[in-house]
């Protein structure tokens, strides 16, 4: 999942690592070494021309420009900052509250949020007792592996990037692996930093490609990683590890041999074997502990409170879409539009009271296998229930449509940390009112409305005039006691 051909470039105004070791000794930032005021500050992160900043997907900083609202709280949340150094306890949580009023819904999460904290981490002075180079060697080591991507990295023997999707638990394994080996615990450790580039290793590529990228991959990283810890002055802690920090190498997270749910993780145990032991410079009991690669991560599904990067505003007043629905009504059938296919809801696990509804023209067990592999998410499905509803309807992306207008008075955004992308399809409503909602589309529909160019037929469009009417008409029609009132 890592494009090792990008890198992360800076967000506009960032300092230098220069800026940051000589901040406080020039006269334009701190009239004196610990002095800094709020101004100065401001330009140190970068927040100057009041832009959200985060860098996009395009590498670009993001010039949205930050709500008014948001910027007096800027100015007095710098302002409690000022006397923070590296190792305050409240810095994190600062920080995260900034990225909370700076950046927009969507740079809240995901690699843009991490890279500007850990930018910002870096304006802030070391403690005396700590070597002040560390947390600029971590940034350069996260910087190794390039910006994240849901594609196998391995190429084929005609030199063709593979470009096959890894699926949302791999993309996730990167996350968490890279931020192990960020760590000093792993990167100053050469049995650990080892073991975790394998486990990189066979996380960023499909399953043909893991020998590749165990051969290739884990000495590039290696090489990159041991030149920043040369050029930082940081030796391996190896020997020490073995006699006083026993302790701490238990943290490790233990494999977990039973919840593999690929059957051919066994064969690219067997595969890789060679590679892995290519790999490991030097046969260690701690190796043995640190086990095998493919194994290291637990093979299972994401159950964690969905990200909600932007919430609807008015919640509780379903009246407020009723402008969308109207306007979906009346708009003409696109060619997308006039295609059958079926409609479905779906909940996943650990998240009651979220549901997603969406179409597809093909089989909806197949879309479910996507969103499953790619979103590492294990879906329940609330609809279709039973067989006769299981069935195409015409029109299902502008059914879809509509339900998402009529409940968009409850949409959320979701940032998915498996596919990295925005889920717009999300609503904070009960099984029940989503299904409602979706049925009563389709029995609209099927009355067919459109004539055959695409338009709304006269009289549709003259009954759906008085909307609110119109839509106590259809909920008194189809039951849906929510909106008859
Ligand atoms: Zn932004
Ligand atoms: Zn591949
Ligand atoms: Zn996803």
């Amino acid at each position: 999942m890592i494009d090792a051909s990008a890198s992360y470039p800076s967000p506009p105004g960032s300092p230098s690592s220069k800026d940051r070791v000589n901040r406080g000794k020039t006269s334009e930032i701190g009239s004196s070494q610990d002095e800094l005021n709020t101004t100065a500050l401001k330009a140190l992160l970068g927040l100057s021309s009041w832009q959200c900043g985060a860098i996009s997907k395009s590498d670009k900083p993001c010039g949205w420009q930050i709500l008014k609202k948001h910027r007096r709280h800027i100015d007095t949340h710098l302002c409690s900052m000022l006397t923070l150094d590296q190792s305050s306890p409240r810095l994190q949580y600062d920080l995260e509250k900034l990225i909370g009023f700076v950046h927009c819904h969507h740079h809240q999460h995901g690699p843009p949020r991490q890279i500007r904290l850990d930018e910002w981490i870096s304006v802030f002075p070391s403690p005396p007792d700590q070597p002040s180079l560390r947390p600029l060697v971590e940034r350069q080591i996260a910087k190794c592996f390039g910006r994240p991507t849901t594609t196998c990295m391995g190429t084929s023997r005609k030199g063709i990037r593979c470009n096959k999707t890894i699926g949302g638990q791999k993309v996730a394994n990167c996350t968490k692996t890279i931020s192990q080996i960020c760590d000093a615990e792993v990167y100053l450790s050469d049995i650990k930093l080892d073991h975790y580039l394998q486990v990189l290793a066979v996380n960023v590529c499909c399953h043909f490609h893991t020998d590749q990228s165990l051969s290739k991959n884990v000495p590039a990283w290696k090489e990159k990683i041991l030149a920043i810890r040369n050029e930082a002055d940081l030796g391996p802690t190896d020997l020490q590890h073995k006699s006083t920090t026993r302790g701490s190498e238990k943290q490790i997270p233990t494999p977990n041999r039973h919840e593999s749910r690929h059957a051919s993780v066994k064969e690219e145990q067997r595969k890789s074997s060679k590679g892995q032991d290519r790999k490991i410079t030097l046969p260690c009991p701690s190796t043995d502990r640190l086990g095998n690669p493919h194994l290291h991560w637990p093979s299972q599904y994401d159950e964690t409170p969905l990200k909600i990067v932007k919430r609807s505003e008015s919640p509780n007043d379903h009246t407020t879409s009723y402008h969308d629905i109207r306007r979906q009504m009346m708009d003409a059938l696109d060619d997308e539009d006039k295609k059958d296919g079926f409609l479905y809801i779906y909940e996943v696990k650990g998240n009651k009271g979220f549901v997603k509804i969406g179409y597809t023209t093909r089989s909806i067990n197949k879309r479910h296998d996507e969103w499953t592999f790619d979103c590492n998410r294990e879906l329940v499905s609330l609809f279709p229930i039973g067989a006769t509803e299981a069935r195409r309807v015409p029109h299902a992306h502008r059914v879809e449509k509509l339900c998402h207008a009529e409940l968009s008075y409850r949409n959320n955004v979701i940032y998915c940390d498996g596919c990295l992308k925005e889920h717009f399809e999300w609503f904070e409503v009960s099984p029940s009112e989503a299904i409602a909602v979706v049925r009563k589309w389709t029995t609209w529909i099927e009355t067919k409305p459109y004539l055959f160019d695409g338009s709304l037929k006269e009289e549709e469009a003259r009954k759906s005039a008085d909307i609110d009417q119109f839509m106590d008409t259809m909920s008194k029609n189809t039951g849906d006691i929510r909106t008859s009132r």
